[in-house]
């Protein structure tokens, strides 16, 4: 056994890597002579590849992520490990942040994993501490977490990374659009789709997401779902935590078939047997909609991933997403070229949805891979002529 086997046993309680994949990064992250760039797949545990190389460094690794909770889900599950983690955020009593700082300015601090939002990292304030590590050399490695894959590479202006990347295109997820609006009954028809993608599991197992765009939605939604007779809960933040938790629970135990929840249900769920991921709201972009879509079939297993189209949906997101960059740009006093990133990336979710072509094909192209093998796993593929009747029913609907 090599001493990183041993670490990932001794402070992870890992057995083995989750993949060849991930020793490989790891490998190469330890071995640090070159950049490492990984993309990989929600839950393919890309944590671990600057995690374990943290642990076995001298001196810090700075993590920067983006999302305050999302750092302290990790820091939380590094502490519960015995692993020195924390996290300097605007949100830290003072009192934290001192001991922290004063933890950083002993010759060899005891911290192996420092984790900051992007802002935090800009920010004046943390600027006197950063040089102070990087000039003592106690700053070991730099990661960046839950970076989007497009121009990061470009922004970080890596040195020949050393690239790692899964494979966009999953065979077994089984992609289709429906337009919503010539449902005679769309809760009937959601309905009949988890039903159906529940039968491709083992009996009485699997579960699956609704993804809705709005509060109201999901409670609508999961109302409508149990009184056609699936077990549904909805899952937002307008829920108690009490509740909010008790919901994702019984889901993860499998006592409910169907989470009806916002986007902000998923982030760090990692549950093998989902079925069916169903957004009854469109996704805001493209990238976002193959991460929320892709918490389907981690098994590996057949799971069916749709969206119900609307072209109410479409102007109301559209409009919503151009009025945030609007907020954006008037609070900054500025336009920025990446301002137009938001309507481009919705703008290929609806195309996507639109389109008559291959949706597996679209995706994987979306973010740079070739043209897949689909064999059959979207609708387009399966049979174009029910794409193009859709197409033209909902054409039909609109110049009414
Ligand atoms: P990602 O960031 O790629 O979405 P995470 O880093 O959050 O994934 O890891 C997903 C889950 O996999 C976590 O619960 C993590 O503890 C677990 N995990 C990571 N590596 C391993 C491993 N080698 N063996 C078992 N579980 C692992
Ligand atoms: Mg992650
Ligand atoms: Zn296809």
């Amino acid at each position: 056994m090599t001493s990183i086997q041993k670490a990932l046993k001794s402070h992870f309680g890992f057995e083995k890597f989750r993949s060849q994949q991930q020793e490989d990064v790891v490998n190469a992250v330890v071995k640090g002579d070159r950049d490492v760039f990984v993309c990989m797949p929600t839950g393919a545990g890309k944590s671990l590849c600057y995690q374990l190389p943290a642990v076995l460094a001298n001196g810090i690794t700075l993590v920067v992520s983006p999302l305050i909770a999302l750092i302290q889900d990790q820091v939380d599950q590094l502490q519960a490990r015995n692993i020195p983690a924390c996290s300097i955020n605007s949100k830290l009593p003072a009192q934290e942040r001192r001991s922290i700082l004063e933890d950083l300015e002993r010759d060899s601090p005891c911290l192996k994993l420092l984790y900051v939002t992007p802002e935090m990292l800009a920010s004046p304030s943390f600027q006197p501490c950063l040089s102070s590590l990087s000039a003592r050399g106690l700053v070991s490695r730099l990661a960046v977490d839950e970076a989007h894959c497009e121009d990061v590479v470009r922004s970080l202006n890596l040195r020949h990374p050393l690239s790692f990347s899964t494979p966009v295109f999953r065979s077994n997820l089984r992609y289709d659009v429906i337009f919503r609006d010539v449902l005679p009954d769309a809760y009937t028809h959601l309905h009949a789709f988890i039903k159906k993608a529940l039968g491709d599991g083992p009996a009485g197992q699997g579960c699956g997401i609704v993804y809705c765009r709005t509060r109201d939605g999901c409670e609508e939604v999961a109302h409508r779902l149990t009184r056609l007779g699936v077990s549904a809960r909805p899952y937002h933040a307008g829920l108690k935590t009490a509740d909010r938790t008790e919901a994702q629970s019984d889901w993860m135990q499998g006592k409910v078939s169907a989470i009806v929840a916002t986007i902000s249900f998923g982030m760090g769920v990692d549950k093998p047997d989902v079925r069916f991921v169903a957004h009854w709201n469109l996704a805001k972009s493209l990238a976002s909609y193959y991460q929320e879509s892709g918490r389907a079939g981690r098994d590996g297993l057949p799971a069916s991933c749709r969206t119900y189209y609307s072209s109410q949906d479409r102007d109301q997101i559209g409009f919503l997403i151009r009025k945030e960059i609007a907020r954006i740009q008037k609070k900054r006093g500025s336009e920025k070229e990446q301002d137009r990133v938001a309507v481009t990336d919705f703008e290929a979710m609806v195309a996507f949805c639109e389109q008559e072509a291959c949706r597996h094909a679209t995706i994987s192209q979306f973010f740079g891979d070739g043209r897949p093998d689909c064999a059959g796993a979207c609708d387009f593929c399966r049979d174009p002529r029910v794409v193009r009747a859709q197409l033209e029913a909902a054409a039909r609907l609109s110049t009414r």
